[in-house]
């Protein structure tokens, strides 16, 4: 039998880890990436990336099963045991992973680290990687396969992926709408060398402003998102260092302890669901497919979470990429991803204001639900298994 053609556009963390899935299920696939990488040298620089992700357990398994581990385990890997997330001190809502029995929530890996440990495992599985910057000119398909025309250039499949992240060009290509907006808030990441030994524990302060969040990353890094009005962090951004120091010393209490600025970047967020996964015989993945407020740093989770149950779809079908797989795809991952952007929706609102009930219930909200054993636990096993068991 022919093997099944897919073509994946967008080699970021999500569209790699897609094409090692596939690979490694016996499809022949080619990465279209406007940006390609060399991941043997990212592996090894020392320089450290300010984008990073708190990846759960089911994205490590994943990344296991592909074979990304075994590189991650041996660069700049940080697990955390612990998750807290307070509007006043004292009212904090703790997670501890002794208390589901496991010996961590998750990982803090730098988002390149992630993304050049699965581009090493393309060697191994044929993997050819097409380096093309231009936007895509036209989309053909058939009943048989789909071609991607890049100029005089035609590449054709039996598939396309298109996981080329938030402002996906392919997705408008294929006349895929989104529904969402821009939220008032934006975020920005600054990446400092503590003066401390290696962070356990992740913790997020509500404020009416917008959260802060510490991220520990391997000593002595660490990471602190800070949500606030697009134009106060854009003013921040262009404050000489020490300035912005004494504001983050003001703003981020808990944080114990000298440290350095190594970097910094503001990002905007956005919440975005396409309003169809899948078009013909392509087929939309991670940001392509959905942004989330990244409040409880679920977006990459949540792609993740689309390449395995994609995968698994098409482990077991002949044509893979006939329309009846691909909404059986979209109907086990649209609910999925929706409950998880309006859970985030909730905490943006109800913590972005100084209503004195609103913060009266949100405090005794964390208070009890730091007491509520089972349903804390439930919560916890969720966040970090993506299942709802
Ligand atoms: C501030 C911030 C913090 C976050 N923290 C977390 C976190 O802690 N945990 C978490 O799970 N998520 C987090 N996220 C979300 C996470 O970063 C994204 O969900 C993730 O990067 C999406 O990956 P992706 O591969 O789908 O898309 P992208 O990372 O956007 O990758 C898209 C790729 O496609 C390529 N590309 C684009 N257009 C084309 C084209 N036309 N042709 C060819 N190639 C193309 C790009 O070069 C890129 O390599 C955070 C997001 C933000 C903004």
């Amino acid at each position: 039998m022919q093997k099944n053609k897919v073509i994946v556009v967008g080699g970021g963390m999500v569209g790699a880890a897609m094409a090692v899935k596939l690979a490694k299920q016996g499809c022949v696939v080619r990465v279209i990436e406007q940006r390609p990488i060399n991941a043997e040298q990212i592996l090894q620089s020392d320089t450290i990336d300010i984008r990073v992700s708190a990846i759960n357990r089911f994205s490590e398994n994943l990344l296991d099963d592909l074979g990304a581990m075994t590189h991650l385990k041996q660069s700049r890997l940080a697990p955390y045991q612990q998750l807290e997330a307070f509007e006043r001190v004292g009212d904090n809502l703790l997670f501890d992973c002794k208390d589901i029995n496991t010996t961590h929530l998750g990982h803090l890996i730098e988002n390149k680290l992630i993304q050049a440990s699965l581009w090493q495992q393309f060697k191994q599985h044929d993997i050819e990687v097409l380096d093309i910057k231009s936007a895509i000119c036209v989309i053909e398909q058939t009943a048989q396969d789909i071609t991607l025309i890049y100029g005089e250039e035609r590449y054709s499949a039996d598939l396309v992926i298109a996981a080329d992240g938030g402002q996906s060009q392919l997705r408008a290509k294929a006349n895929i709408g989104v529904t969402g907006w821009q939220y008032q808030q934006h975020c920005m990441g600054v990446l400092i060398k503590l003066d401390a030994a290696q962070q356990i524990k992740t913790w997020q302060q509500f404020k009416p402003s917008g959260p802060v969040a510490f991220l520990p990353m391997q000593a002595p890094y660490a990471n602190l998102i800070w949500y606030d009005d697009a134009a106060k962090l854009q003013r921040l951004n262009k404050l000489p260092t020490d300035q912005l120091k004494q504001q983050i010393i003001e703003n981020f209490a808990p944080l114990a302890g000298d440290f350095e600025i190594v970097n910094q970047a503001v990002f905007p967020l956005a919440r975005q669901h396409a309003n169809q996964y899948s078009s013909g015989r392509l087929v939309l993945v991670g940001d392509a497919a959905h942004t989330i407020n990244p409040l409880a740093g679920q977006g990459v989770n949540l792609g993740f979470q689309d390449v395995a149950a994609l995968g698994d779809i098409l482990a077991t079908v002949d044509d893979i990429g006939a329309a009846i797989h691909l909404k059986h795809y979209e109907q086990s991952r649209r609910k999925a991803n929706l409950l998880m952007m309006s859970m985030m929706d909730a905490c943006y609102f109800g913590f972005s204001n100084q209503l004195t009930p609103l913060q009266w219930a949100r405090n005794r909200f964390l208070k009890l639900a730091n007491n509520a054993g089972p349903v804390k636990n439930w919560v916890l096993k969720y966040a970090i298994s993506g299942e709802m068991k």
